[in-house]
């Protein structure tokens, strides 16, 4: 294994978005299997993930590397957060309705069945009618 310790020194290595990609091949692999007979291209795009993996794990330029690899997880936490806000308001849908302040599109909470009101925007105190 000391070739190995050798052969990777100064080399990047394994991140989160190296291993995303890995994911992302063997699913597309698997998905270019089951079309086949359908889509044959396909399966060399599968293999497109798999040999950005190599390239960045053996890569030398680790600051660009690094670089890459903020930028996916700031997407990926981004995308955490909307689907997060997706399941709350799906969770809410009976119970409360959501408003943008035509002001500052502030999203705003009201709870449902209480006819036409006067919202006040607790952020730039902007008043608008709404329906609930
Ligand atoms: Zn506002």
């Amino acid at each position: 294994m000391n070739w190995f310790k050798k052969f990777m020194y100064g080399r990047y290595g394994v991140d989160e978005l190296s291993i995303a990609l890995l994911i992302l091949s063997i699913i597309l692999i698997f998905i270019s299997e089951m079309l086949s007979k359908y889509l044959y291209a396909f399966g060399l795009i599968a293999y497109i993930p798999i040999l950005l993996y190599a390239f960045r794990t053996f890569s030398k330029n680790i600051y660009k590397r690094q670089q890459e690899n903020g930028k996916y997880l700031r997407m990926k936490n981004a995308l955490i957060v909307w689907l997060k806000q997706k399941q709350v308001r799906a969770k809410e849908l009976k119970t409360h309705k959501y408003f943008k302040c035509p002001n500052c599109k502030q999203t705003l909470r009201v709870p449902r069945r209480k006819g036409k009101i006067t919202i006040t925007c607790p952020k730039c105190k902007n008043k608008f009618k709404g329906k609930s």
